[in-house]
């Protein structure tokens, strides 16, 4: 038997509700953008979230979800934190921002999480008025071509690189135009980027602040849940030291 178009719309409607997706394309009349914010968020820091509320104003979106990576695939011989901590730490990043979403798409799935799969499930869920923008670092933009099924990904996104100021893109430029597939991207030089994860981390190990780099609650999550060495209570300790001083 044959699923009609109500069916799929039926069954579309049932995963982006299970898989917390904003509802999007109803109104055949018109377009829509979906930001999908791509990363592996260890921890989301403001360079992500200046990033991704430029990427929506520059290109339009009407909405960026944030879908932290769930096992990255080129991270499989380094430590990275669980999804569970990442995904709670980029919901607490976002949940102020009325067209920013946190999704669990990604660290739901089991395995290896490549993108590629990520957009075509996502190219299945959606009807063909909601157009695709990935979103991620320059860096990452500059492999794409070496990730799986790359020309799926040509093929179904726009793709969106981030990069600090005084970033070269060349690199990123020539494995693109050098590349068979035909990949759309737009750059985004964003000075927040000079915030990067690893720096956060290395912050946090030293026992010193976050204060500026990244949302409140991501510092509370982070020392309560004693990640990247964070001993609990350390920061807050040494912050009242320096208080009794004065
Ligand atoms: P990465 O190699 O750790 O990051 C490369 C650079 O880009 C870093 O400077 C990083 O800074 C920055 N960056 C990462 N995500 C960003 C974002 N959304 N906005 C702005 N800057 C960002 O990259 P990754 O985090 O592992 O992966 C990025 C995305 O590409 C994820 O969605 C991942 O699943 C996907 N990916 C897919 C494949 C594949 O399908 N084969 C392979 C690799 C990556 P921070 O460290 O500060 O974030």
């Amino acid at each position: 038997m044959k699923y009609d178009s109500k069916d799929i719309e039926k069954i579309a409607e049932g995963i982006v509700r299970r898989a917390d997706l904003p509802m999007l394309g109803r109104n055949p009349n018109r377009t829509y953008r979906l930001g999908i914010m791509g990363g592996t968020f260890d921890p989301i820091h403001n360079g992500h979230l200046v990033a991704a509320e430029q990427a929506f104003y520059d290109l339009d979106l009407d909405v960026v979800v944030f879908m932290p990576a769930g096992r990255p695939a080129f991270k499989q011989d380094r430590h990275v934190s669980p999804g569970e901590d990442r995904y709670a730490m980029t919901l607490l990043a976002t949940s102020d921002n009325p067209h920013f979403l946190a999704s669990r798409f990604e660290v739901d799935r089991e395995g290896i999480t490549y993108t590629a799969d990520t957009l075509a499930l996502l190219r299945e869920v959606y009807p063909p008025n909601v157009q695709l923008y990935f979103i991620t670092g320059a860096d990452a933009i500059a492999e794409i071509v070496r990730w799986r099924h790359a020309e799926t990904i040509a093929d179904i996104a726009h793709l969106v690189g981030a990069t600090r100021p005084g970033y070269d893109l060349d690199r990123a430029r020539s494995t693109i135009a050098a590349s068979p597939y035909h990949f759309d991207v737009t750059y985004l030089e964003i000075p927040a980027l000079a915030i990067s994860s690893s720096y956060l981390r290395e912050r946090v190990a030293k026992g010193q602040s976050l204060r500026y780099l990244t949302p409140e609650p991501v510092t509370g999550y982070i020392h309560k849940h004693k990640l990247y060495g964070a001993r609990p209570n350390t920061f807050e300790a040494s912050e009242l030291d320096r208080a009794q001083e004065y």
